[in-house]
C-alpha cells in the first residue's frame, strides 16, 4: 500500500512526486512517459530561469530533478481505471477506512491518495479526410513531423498560443505556412502574434472553417469555408498541422471526479481538492484556466502538499 499514487510524468505530475517525496510519503509516480505534451514543443520562452530551451531537454531535466529524490516510478504503463474501496481498518495494510486501487495495462496497484495529473492529448478537427491522411501528411506534432515536410506548403490549424508556435517552426523549414483560425481574429500571445506578422513567409486566414482534407495516397488539399462569406475556397498542401487544443485525459477517473463541459476536472483552485476525499488533481487534466508549464509545475506542488496535509490527518 502506497501513500500516494501519481499519475502523470508531465510538468504537473513531476513536480508533485518532487514534492510528495520531499515530504516523505512512500509514493509511486505511473505515466505511459516522461516527455507529456511540453516534449513537443519546440522551444520554451516563457520557464523561469530559461530564456529559452526546447521542451524535450526541459523534460529530460525536470526527470533528472525527480529522480534525485526517493521515489518509485513505473514507466511505460496505462492506467486503466480508478476505483475507490472502502474497507475496515485493516492493520496489515496499514490503511485507512478507505483507500483507492489503480489498475494499469500490466497490474494494479493500491494507496490512500492520489493525484491525477494525466494532462492532456491533442484533440482532432473531426472533418473528413483527416483520419484517411493521418501519418499522410496530417499531423498533430510539429517537433515530431517537420522534417517530413521541409521546403514544402504546410497548413497549422488554429491560431492559439501552440498554433502560432507551429507556424513559427515550421516556416523554419517549409516555403510556406498558412495558419488557419476559426474566429476572427487569432488569440495567441501578442508577442507571437508579432512575429507572425514579420515572417514573411506566413500568411493567417481567419474566420476559416475546415471542412475536408484532400488527397491521394498523401495530402493535397485542404477546404475551407469563409465563416462570413460562405466562400468555399481550397489551399493546396503537403502537409496539415492541428493545433486546436488538448483533449483531457480523464477516462480512468470519470467515475469518482466532476467534469466540466471541456471534459476537465473540476478541482478546488485553493487545493486541487476534487469531489472524491483523497483524490486531487492536477495541471491540463483540471479546470486550471491557464495551461502551461509552470502554472501545471505550480498546480502539482500544490496538489502534493494537500494530499499530504489529507495523509497527515488519516494517520
Ligand atoms: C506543441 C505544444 C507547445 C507548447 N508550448 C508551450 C510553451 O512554450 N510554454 C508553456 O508554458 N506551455 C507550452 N505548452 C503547454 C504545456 O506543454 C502544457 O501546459 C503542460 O505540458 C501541461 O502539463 P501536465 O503535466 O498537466 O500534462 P502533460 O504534459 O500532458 O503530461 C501528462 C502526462 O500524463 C501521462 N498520462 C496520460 N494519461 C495517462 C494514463 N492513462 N496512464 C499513465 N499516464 C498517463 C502522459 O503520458 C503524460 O506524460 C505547449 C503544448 C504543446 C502541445
Amino acid at each position: 500500500m502506497y501513500d500516494l499514487i501519481i499519475i502523470g510524468g508531465g510538468p504537473a505530475g513531476i513536480t508533485a512526486g518532487i514534492y510528495a517525496a520531499r515530504k516523505k510519503l512512500n509514493t509511486l509516480l505511473i505515466s505511459k512517459d516522461f516527455v507529456g505534451q511540453t516534449g513537443s514543443a519546440f522551444e520554451v520562452e516563457n520557464y523561469t530561469g530559461f530564456k529559452e530551451i526546447r521542451g524535450l531537454e526541459l523534460m529530460k531535466k525536470f526527470k533528472e530533478h525527480l529522480e534525485k529524490f526517493e521515489i518509485s516510478i513505473c514507466e511505460f504503463e496505462d492506467v486503466e481505471e480508478i476505483k475507490k474501496i472502502n474497507s475496515i481498518r485493516d492493520k496489515s495494510l496499514n490503511s485507512a477506512n478507505s483507500f483507492f486501487e489503480v489498475k494499469t495495462d500490466e497490474k494494479k496497484y493500491l494507496a490512500e491518495a492520489i493525484i491525477v495529473a494525466s494532462g492532456g492529448s491533442s484533440k482532432p478537427m473531426g472533418v473528413l479526410g483527416e483520419k484517411k491522411f493521418l501519418g499522410k501528411g496530417v499531423s498533430y506534432c510539429v517537433t515530431c513531423d517537420e522534417t517530413i515536410v521541409e521546403g514544402k506548403i504546410v497548413a497549422v490549424i488554429g491560431g492559439g498560443n501552440v498554433g502560432l508556435e507551429a507556424g513559427l517552426e515550421l516556416a523554419g523549414f517549409c516555403s510556406r505556412v498558412y495558419i488557419l483560425e476559426y474566429a476572427s481574429k487569432v488569440t495567441g500571445d501578442e508577442i507571437l502574434q508579432q512575429k507572425i506578422k514579420s515572417d514573411k513567409k506566413i500568411s493567417v486566414i481567419t474566420n476559416a472553417d475546415v471542412k475536408e482534407i484532400k488527397g491521394d495516397n498523401f495530402v493535397k488539399k485542404i477546404v475551407y469555408e469563409n465563416r462570413k462569406s460562405k466562400k468555399i475556397s481550397q489551399l493546396a498542401v503537403d502537409g496539415i498541422f492541428v493545433e486546436i487544443g488538448a483533449a483531457p485525459a480523464v477516462n480512468f477517473a470519470k467515475n469518482l471526479v466532476e467534469l466540466n463541459d471541456n471534459g476537465e476536472i473540476k478541482i478546488n483552485p485553493r487545493t486541487c481538492a476534487t469531489k472524491t476525499d483523497g483524490l486531487f488533481a492536477s495541471g491540463d487534466v483540471t479546470d486550471v484556466r491557464d495551461k502551461q508549464i509552470i502554472t501545471a509545475c505550480g498546480e502539482g506542488a500544490k496538489s502534493a502538499l494537500s494530499a499530504y496535509e489529507y495523509l497527515k490527518k488519516l494517520k
